[in-house]
């Protein structure tokens, strides 16, 4: 089965989490989901990668909702026996001082057009390992920040000897998050010259020969996704795997800071929207900090009735999605309607399906999902309920939320009870459904499903955010505050509508702005000029779909990153 993965350099792809499918809870939100739709382009492109995570074998974590709004968490445990290959490689890493085995899987993520990826699932839950180092693996974002630390190295140093024990040769290594930069600090062990081949004084270390194998993309700027480990800790958890002057300066003086030594051993780092990268050079004065704007795998967030439609009008989107920008001539208003019709149907279905609740197909209807977590604001657009009312007097409004709180994110789990308690406060005027649950299904029949999908995050926060661009591909506009991704998607009243201006922190006014928006533009639009709101359809699906892609993502990491 690996035969056919190691006869070609391939670039390796590493992310704490992967959306490989929607069966594999191996994920909790936007990276993994963004890590899933990198491979999946990269299938379908034929570039030769391969991707290393943990097994996670716990899974995130399966979301229930209580009367009152209150989340719990059950585990979601998954086999990778029952989709994945054991691997014959056994590697061993060092933890506090004893030899941890990390064994694992090949999992063969397969296009929709016939490509693949190798996938290694790292997994420690071997015999040979103590009960407790069994569980490295398991928990995803789970455990205190030991647990972190082990995991990390499970990951860094124990996949890059895992990609070395199967025969991978490796043209790049791609580090997502800090997660894995431990891997440069093992390539930087291994590109070290013996002390009777220096000179005195000079560093064993070829760094200039590890920064040229690693590229490394920062996803966030909130500051508890960069993490720091006390020295402390690194000395009894990891030891020494380079000498701690060198990695001190590599990492930080005070505390291992993840994202600094990612920075430090990558000849090409990038952000992920070019707000983000802005930003991000602000964060981290002195580097050269490249944009690739992120992008959503067309085929996979595309819905059945915009599928058969793009086939039909547009042939070969899938592999060129550019095509859609054909969209706005090529295809007629009622056929892109009907097509809306039938999703948002299937998201009726699905609400009452699970909830028991009756949508009804002709009601306006505003889409917002995403973990659910302070900066978002979920509950932005229910701060002045009586606007919200006023808006909707002479026609009604449906609401469809989902996402999920880290189960340590007690202020993420406060705005979902908080929803109920709006939810109850407007009683029959806005009918308020919330969807336990967020998953890869759930996020496409809601991006899909609604009228307009809307958000509201605290700027400079959201890195890209994607769920607008699935969006896109279903001919949903977006009504979002300009950050990340939507201050280069935004074209005003073409692909959708801005909420407030592009002030990197001017956060003030949203809530008005968002209502005036509502209730002077979207609102006579949708009501009343049908042509002119499937023109805005037609516009993000051949302005925003065209171009936020993963395809094109992926061709520029091809051309620009993994070149060195
Ligand atoms: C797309 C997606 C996300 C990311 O959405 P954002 O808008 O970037 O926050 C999170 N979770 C799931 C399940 C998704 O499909």
């Amino acid at each position: 089965m690996l035969d056919k993965f190691i006869h070609e350099p391939r670039v390796a792809y590493f992310s704490m989490e992967i959306a490989l499918k929607n069966e594999i809870p191996t994920y909790a939100g936007g990276l993994g989901v963004l890590a899933g739709d990198t491979l999946r382009s990269a299938a379908d492109l034929e570039l030769p990668m391969v991707a290393v995570t943990l097994a996670s074998t716990a899974g995130y974590f399966r979301q229930s909702i209580g009367e009152d709004g209150r989340q719990t968490e059950q585990p979601e445990p998954w086999e990778p026996a029952r989709v994945a290959e054991p691997l014959e490689a056994v590697v061993a890493v060092t933890v506090e001082g004893r030899r941890v085995w990390v064994g694992g899987w090949l999992y063969v993520l397969k296009s929709h057009m016939g490509g693949t990826q190798p996938v290694i699932l790292l997994d420690t839950d071997l015999a040979q390992n103590t009960a407790e180092d069994r569980q490295l693996t398991q928990y995803l974002y789970g455990g205190d920040q030991c647990y972190r630390l082990k995991q990390e190295i499970v990951l860094g140093i124990g996949g890059s000897r895992m990609l070395q024990a199967l025969g991978f040769e490796l043209r790049q290594y791609h580090m997502n998050e800090g997660h894995s930069a431990l891997l440069a600090l093992e390539l930087l062990r291994r590109y070290s010259y013996p002390p009777e081949d220096l000179r005195p004084g000079e560093s064993p270390y070829d760094i200039r020969r590890v920064r040229e194998l690693c590229c490394f993309t920062t996803h966030t700027p909130v500051e508890a996704g960069h993490d720091k480990f006390p020295y402390e800790m690194v000395k009894d958890v990891l030891g020494e795997v380079v000498d701690f002057g060198t990695l001190r300066q590599l990492a930080g003086a005070q505390t291992l800071n993840m994202t600094h030594l990612a920075l430090n051993l990558s000849e090409y780092v990038n952000g992920v929207a070019q707000r983000h990268a802005e930003v991000s050079r602000q964060l981290f004065p002195g580097y050269r900090v490249h944009n690739v704007t992120n992008g959503v795998h067309p085929f996979t967030w595309t819905s059945p009735p915009f599928r058969k439609l793009y086939d039909h009008h547009l042939s070969g989107w899938c592999h060129e999605p550019e095509l859609l920008m054909r969209a706005e001539c090529c295809i007629s208003d009622e056929a892109v309607w009907d097509a809306h019709i039938e999703a948002k149907q299937l998201l009726i279905n699905e609400v009452r399906n699970r909830t028991g609740v009756a949508l009804v197909p002709e009601c306006f209807t505003i889409g917002f999902a995403r973990r659910m977590t302070a900066y978002k604001r979920p509950d932005l657009l229910f701060s002045d309920l009586e606007r919200l009312k006023a808006i909707t007097r002479e026609e009604p409004l449906q609401i469809v939320m989902a996402g999920k709180a880290h189960p340590r994110d007690e202020a993420g789990k406060q705005l979902i009870e908080l929803l109920h308690r709006h939810k109850q406060a407007l009683g029959g005027a806005v009918k308020l459904v919330f969807l336990p649950g967020y998953d890869m299904n759930t996020a496409l029949l809601l991006a899909a499903g609604c009228d307009v999908w809307l958000n509201t995050p605290l700027r400079p926060m959201e890195a890209s955010g994607t769920s607008g661009m699935k969006a896109a591909f279903n001919g949903v506009p977006q009504l979002s505050v300009l950050d990340g991704w939507w201050v280069e998607g935004c074209v005003e009243g073409v692909t959708g509508w801005a909420i407030g201006d592009d002030t990197p922190t001017a956060n003030g006014n949203d809530a008005r702005d968002m209502y005036d928006k509502l209730r002077d533009v979207i609102w006579p639009l949708y009501h009343r000029d049908r042509s002119a709101w499937i023109a805005i359809m037609k516009g993000a699906i051949s302005k925003s779909a065209s171009y936020f892609n993963s395809h094109r993502m992926m061709r520029r990491y091809a051309t620009e990153t993994y070149t060195r």
